[in-house]
């Protein structure tokens, strides 16, 4: 690693990204590949020297948005082809009511059979940081914490390894990807007009895992996102390379609580995932349960995602979500591709690419993040009522009919470009122009009983009358 003198200005065309994770790596490259000289902060050491990685999940799913991004990196090919578990739809696991173990597919895309990717975090981060290398102008910097920020001159100071030392660094644009507790987003709140929220949901997760079976093939159908949908929590499974599952539980922290004994744990999943519980095994369900805590679930939303023309956030520092839409990280990288159009429109002005990218991101960040709520309440309940099951059958039979003016909701988030906000307004169409043809058949069909009654009272009230009349002889 160069040597930096304590204090630096700004060179002209000298990037920081602070935060190498997924969305920051991803976004070294695009400066990278545009020229600038690009210097990555990372918190945390060298994942691809450790042999276990602190974080979130085993894996996660890449759709069009993020394939896009990708793509115009020429990364995809190597990530998606080769490292990607299809997946095409959601397999329902129905509860015990509905005959335990009943299982319905419900396709991601009947029409053109598109689909997601599951694919390990660790793998897609790893190969990012790679990729990153491969450009000269990029410097890497692990166990770079950022721990203060000075948006007058762009000073960033850094704590570096365990030993406590700081160093101070410049460029003339700082990267905010430090993810959901972005310490670069945390000074910008301090600004005035500076819009912040942020909500826990009551709910966590936590992470199991179903093994390969004995002779090293899936337990369960490898093309879906398994589902046990119960209402108030709820179970997925998504599908690894090497034939295992990661499981995630989500459900409220007090459920997790009350499941404190061996016996409260296998009753709960005897009572609510019978088919799943001989999957895990009793064992591993015990071991990996009680060795975790569950994690908390955080949604946020902020504006603007820039200060000036020298810094930007991107990725879950300017948008965390609630991961019920596997949106996050999609949404990150398609960050980077919007970024880089912008860059490629002003010509490389950040005192215009950054405006405009806080324009015109914010309504779509925002509307993702609302989706992704919807999501989860999607997923854990409607998913058990038949209406819902049957209002997804017609959005798919319209969508076949007319896919141009018919895009259902999960169509346009996961397999278009269109903007979240369009996907979300588009929606909104689709339920009011169903509720009117509801309404109107509604009335036709009340219309029809009121002339039946009327026709069947005048016809009791005429034939007694008809009785009594006598024919003229
Ligand atoms: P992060 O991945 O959080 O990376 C931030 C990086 O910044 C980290 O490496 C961190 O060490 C570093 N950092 C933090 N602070 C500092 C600092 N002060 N100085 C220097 N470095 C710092 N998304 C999907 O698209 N599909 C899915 O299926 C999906 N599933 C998910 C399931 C769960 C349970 C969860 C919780 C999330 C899921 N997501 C999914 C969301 C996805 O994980 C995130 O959106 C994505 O990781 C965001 O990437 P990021 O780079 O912005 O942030």
């Amino acid at each position: 690693m160069p040597a930096f003198p304590a204090r630096l200005a700004p060179q002209p065309r000298s990037v920081a990204i602070v935060g190498g994770g997924l969305v920051g790596s991803l976004s070294a490259c695009f400066f990278a590949k545009r020229g600038f000289q690009v210097d990555l902060y990372e918190y945390r050491e060298d994942i691809r020297r450790t042999e276990h990685v602190r974080g979130r999940t085993i894996n996660l799913t890449l759709s069009a948005r993020g394939q896009a991004a990708l793509r115009r990196l020429g990364l995809e090919r190597a990530l998606v082809a080769e490292h990607g578990v299809a997946l095409r739809g959601r397999m329902v696991h129905h509860a015990a009511g509905a005959g335990a173990g009943a299982l319905t597919a419900v396709p991601y895309d009947p029409v053109d059979n598109q689909c997601i990717y599951s694919i390990s975090r660790r793998y897609l981060n790893e190969v990012l940081l790679t990729a990153t290398e491969k450009y000269p102008n990029v410097r890497l910097h692990f166990r770079h914490k950022l721990v203060a920020i000075n948006f007058k001159e762009n000073q960033m100071t850094f704590q570096v390894g365990e030993e406590n030392s700081q160093v101070q660094r410049s460029a003339s644009l700082v990267v905010g990807a430090d993810g959901a507790f972005s310490a670069v987003r945390r000074q910008m709140m301090k600004a005035p007009l500076f819009q912040y929220s942020q909500r826990y949901i009551e709910h966590g997760y936590l992470e199991l895992c179903i093994p390969p079976t004995a002779d090293g093939k899936f337990a369960m159908a490898e093309q879906y996102l398994h589902v046990w949908p119960r209402g108030s929590f709820m179970m997925i499974a998504l599908p690894n390379q090497d034939c295992s599952w990661t499981v995630t539980l989500f459900m409220s922290f007090k459920q997790f609580e009350a499941l404190d004994t061996t016996k409260a744990l296998l009753d709960f999943f005897g009572q609510h995932f019978p088919d799943a519980l001989p999957l895990i095994g009793t064992e591993r369900l015990i071991k990996d349960y009680f060795s975790t805590k569950p994690s908390p679930l955080i949604s946020i939303k902020c504006n603007p995602y820039h200060v000036g023309s020298s810094v930007i956030i991107v990725g879950d520092a300017a948008h965390a979500m609630v991961p019920f839409y596997g949106q996050g990280m999609n949404a990150g990288f398609e960050d980077c591709l919007i970024l880089d159009n912008l860059m490629q429109q002003y010509n490389e002005d950040f005192s215009k690419v950054l405006p405009k990218y806080s324009e015109i991101r914010n309504k779509d960040a925002e509307a993702i993040c609302d989706l992704a709520m919807y999501n989860y309440y999607e997923m854990r309940d409607l998913m058990n009522h038949k209406s819902f099951l049957l209002r997804k059958k017609l959005d798919n039979a319209l969508y076949q009919i007319i896919p141009k003016l018919w895009i259902p909701l999960y169509i346009s988030v996961t397999f278009t470009s269109e903007g979240y906000s369009w996907c979300l307004k588009n929606k909104y169409w689709q339920d009011k122009a169903i509720r009117a043809v509801l309404g109107v058949f509604g009335m036709i069909m009340l219309l029809v009983v009121v002339l039946f009654i009327f026709f069947f009272i005048h016809a009791i009230i005429e034939t007694p009358c008809k009785l009594f009349i006598v024919p003229e002889l």
